[in-house]
């Protein structure tokens, strides 16, 4: 099985990543359940169901590409995780697929290549919550307003 380290880019709801708390809210915060929970299919990506940023499908996201993953970080005080993620085998479409629910037979994850399915970086989709496991948060803040 074919194990990498990728990026996710989430947003923190809570203080934990612009101030020195150092306990996990208790609010609907999309970082602080990753923390406590890893990613789970029922809450990533909640809002972004069946819409065109969900090119490849109701899986969780990843990305070799940090610049990719810093769009979905959040704004000022972001937060983005390194993963170790097993993609097994990836399936790579040539047009958007937003209603794949898993890969195709034989598949294990999908592969998004730059260029396709209207995506300017590579990016992974997993469907299964064991395949992927945070390893590292990082907190940094971007200020610049152009992004
Ligand atoms: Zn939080």
């Amino acid at each position: 099985m074919q194990r990498v380290r990728l990026f996710h880019g989430t947003a923190f709801t809570c203080q934990l990543a612009s101030k020195a708390v150092t306990h996990l809210c208790t609010r609907k915060c999309e970082g602080c359940n990753i923390v406590r929970m890893s990613f789970r299919l029922a809450y990533i990506g909640k809002n972004r169901r069946r819409t065109k940023w969900q090119r490849l499908g109701n899986g969780i996201y990843f990305s070799p590409h940090a610049s990719k993953c810093h769009f979905y970080s959040g704004t000022g005080v972001r937060g983005m995780f390194l993963a170790d993620v097993v993609l097994g085998r990836s399936y790579k479409p040539s047009t958007m697929e937003l209603e794949r629910l898993c890969p195709p037979p034989g598949y294990h994850s999908s592969y998004g290549e730059a260029g396709k399915c209207g995506l300017n970086y590579d990016e992974y989709a997993v469907f299964d919550e064991v395949a992927c496991l945070p390893l590292l948060l990082y907190v940094y803040s971007y200020t610049s307003t152009t992004e």
